[in-house]
């Protein structure tokens, strides 16, 4: 589950991590009145203003500016708040900016000179260890980074047996060319950065840039974090989190109906019980010439109900060319899924598609009958091979 960097970033302060701090905005006065709560706190004359959507690169599409006066505050805010954000990570249709983050500015002229690093933490599972990637390269450029220059990427792994040691987040440091008290606030900031991973089970966390100040502090400018879904559950406060305006309408329903779903780009629709029987489908479709339009798993319990969802899901898609259902009826018997897949196919009406039903297990014969008495352009199936044939023929 992503979540949005203000949210991150209240993750890492939890940890103790320094953080460019910010407060979230709706609105333009709610933008004022943030600035100058900032101001009480930091002590910032200037701020930033920071669209909230899930997707980095917001720097350049125009969603992160600076503002130095409270009118500035608020002509910012009203433009960003309601903006359609396009950034090379959002696609060509762009986001739609709900929140702003006021924050601080950080980037203040000194005695140095800042400089904007790159840090994540990630699992390598090649090496099923957690990673801390690097580089002294960071700030808004980083794919360019690891294209042009990969050498400047560089890569701590971490021993599950005894954990981040002192020796590595020295190294990181020292690899990121600092020295002094930017040198011990790194290592701090390193060690907290990886607590916070850990200790939120998270799938990622992307600090990019981390800040050394004028001043030489080690804060974190930015925050992109990857929570395991699988855990969520032991972090009620993270599942809360969840931003529905940030993901894909027709997998949020799906989610709310228990379904899994993925939407994909081909043109046979697919309705299945079982990811691993989802997954050889879909392996059946290409052999046979198609390309799967989604991923579905509807789960051990295929009744009338859920069978017509899965069927509205998967004919919003207008790609959709033919849809096969391919059921194993081992605890949910086939003659329950046969009628459930005609009552569906009743209820909605005008199904144009054609739909082939297979229905392999317990009462398989039974259904096939249901499905082929029940005058409808529905075809059934028996055997898989048998299916894809018939899902051929109707491509072409
Ligand atoms: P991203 O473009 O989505 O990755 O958003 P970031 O949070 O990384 O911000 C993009 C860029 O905005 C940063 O790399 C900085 O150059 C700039 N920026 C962020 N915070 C500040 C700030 O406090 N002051 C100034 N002047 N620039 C900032
Ligand atoms: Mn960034």
């Amino acid at each position: 589950m992503n979540i949005h960097e203000f949210q991150g970033k209240s993750i890492l302060n939890s940890y103790g991590v320094a953080i460019q701090r910010g407060i979230v905005a709706k609105t333009a006065d709610e933008a004022v009145e943030a600035a100058k709560k900032i101001t009480e706190e930091t002590g910032t004359g200037w701020w930033v203003i920071k669209a909230q959507i899930h997707a980095g690169g917001r720097g350049k599409g125009g969603g992160v500016k600076l503002a130095k006066t409270l009118d500035e505050v608020r002509s910012i805010s009203e433009a960003i708040l309601g903006m359609t954000l396009v950034t090379h990570q959002t696609g060509p249709e762009g986001k739609f900016v709900n929140q702003i983050l006021i924050a601080e500015d950080v980037y203040y002229p000194g005695e140095t000179e800042t400089a904007e690093f790159y840090m994540s933490v990630l699992l390598n599972r090649e090496s099923g260890r957690n990673t801390i990637m690097y580089s002294p390269d960071g700030g808004v450029d980083i794919e360019t980074v690891a294209e042009s220059t990969p050498e400047r990427i560089f890569k701590e792994e971490v021993d599950p047996r005894v954990g981040l040691q002192g020796f590595q987040t020295r190294r990181i440091a020292f690899n990121l060319g600092l020295s002094g008290k930017a040198f011990k606030d790194m290592v701090k900031f390193i060690s907290k950065l990886y607590a916070a991973y850990v200790g939120s089970d998270s799938a990622m966390f992307e600090i990019n840039p981390v800040l050394k100040t004028s001043d030489n502090k080690i804060i974190a400018v930015d925050a992109k974090v990857d929570i395991e879904d699988n855990a969520l559950y032991r972090h009620p406060d993270y599942a809360a989190m969840r931003d529905l305006n940030e993901e894909d309408p027709t997998e949020v329903e799906a989610m709310e109906a228990g379904l899994s779903f993925v939407k994909l780009d081909g043109n046979v629709g697919c309705m299945v019980n079982g990811a691993g029987l989802a997954m050889a489908t879909m392996d059946i479709i290409k052999l046979s010439g198609g390309n799967p339009a989604n991923f579905l798993d509807v789960g051990g319990t295929a009744d009338a109900e859920r069978v017509e969802k899965a069927f509205k899901m998967i004919l919003k898609d207008t790609n959709v060319k033919a849809i096969l259902v391919n059921i194993f009826g081992g605890i949910v018997r086939c003659d329950r899924v046969a009628q459930g897949v005609v009552d569906a196919y009743k209820n909605m009406g005008n199904i144009e598609i054609p739909i082939i039903v297979r229905l392999q297990g317990t009462n398989a014969v039974e259904a096939k009958k249901i499905i082929d008495d029940s005058g409808l352009k529905v075809e059934s199936a028996i055997v898989l091979q048998e299916a894809a044939d018939k899902v051929k023929a109707v491509l072409s």
